[in-house]
């Protein structure tokens, strides 16, 4: 094992071979243990590893990462948790240069993507109290080692051994992601949301692209203008603008 450079997250490791999910296993860490704040649960594989909206994000075995970390902010509000989302997004991007995949950018809302190929997926699951955070789960999936992609997601994925050729040591990715979403953590804590969103626009793939929307509702398209405050996505369809949730799908066209 690798020195970690956190303080917060790895003081528990929690290592599967293999699980349903590691968003299940650190539900569970949580509900029979109160000592949890950095907490961090990986599989080697998941058999119903998800995505956003129940999708499904494919884990097979081939050394990749799976890992979902336990997170207790100290009054943090709800309405906050999306920059939990683009931080670990902005970690991940920034991690990946370190391994030299320098052009991922983030879709909106929390995808990494490579020349619109999906190298990594980010899910943050939380539970509130009177409107303020009591923890929140922050799972994601990088397609690491993985030489080839499953047939289903061929043209839509991609993996850093496909970008760079190089095979990339797991533990020390992972140790990288782990200090820069630390310190996007005490940013926010020190500076607000703004920062994050600052960063996030700067790595973001989204802006300024004609976007098709895809929700419960209704289906539009338009373009992507901004984010707004609360870091929903503004779409601009003829002079009008919409406003996208996070529960909704961008597609772009
Ligand atoms: P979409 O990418 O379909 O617009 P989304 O942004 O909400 O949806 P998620 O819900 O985070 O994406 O991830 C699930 C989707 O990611 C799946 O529907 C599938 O298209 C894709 N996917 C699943 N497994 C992988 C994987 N290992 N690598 C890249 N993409 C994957």
């Amino acid at each position: 094992r690798r020195r970690l450079n956190t303080e917060i997250f790895g003081r528990r490791i929690e290592y599967f071979r293999l699980t349903s999910s590691t968003m299940d296993e650190a539900e569970y860490l949580i509900e029979k243990d109160e000592n949890v704040d950095g907490a961090i649960v990986i599989a080697e594989e998941q058999t119903s590893g998800r995505g956003r909206q129940k999708r499904k994000w494919l884990s097979p075995q081939g050394e990749n990462v799976y890992v979902s970390l336990i997170f207790k902010p100290k009054g943090m509000n709800v309405s906050d948790s999306i920059a939990l989302m683009f931080a670990i997004s902005i970690a991940i991007k920034e991690a990946l240069s370190d391994f030299g995949v320098e052009d991922a950018k983030i879709k909106w809302p929390n995808d990494v993507m490579v020349n619109d190929k999906k190298i990594a997926g980010v899910l943050v699951e939380t539970k509130s109290e009177s409107g303020i955070l009591s923890h929140a789960i922050i799972g994601f999936g990088i397609n690491v080692n993985m030489e080839h992609m499953p047939d289903e997601l061929k043209d839509k994925a991609t993996s850093i051994k496909i970008e760079t050729g190089i095979h990339v040591d797991r533990a020390t990715l992972l140790s990288n992601i782990l200090f820069y979403f630390e310190n996007l953590i005490k940013m926010l804590d020190r500076d607000g949301k703004k920062a994050i969103f600052d960063l996030w626009r700067k790595y973001n793939n989204t802006l300024g692209r004609k976007v098709e929307v895809l929700s419960d509702k209704e289906n539009f398209s338009g373009f992507a203008k901004d984010i707004d405050e609360n870091g929903f996505l503004l779409v601009d369809i003829g002079g009008n603008i919409k406003k996208v949730i996070t529960a909704e799908s961008v597609r772009f066209v």
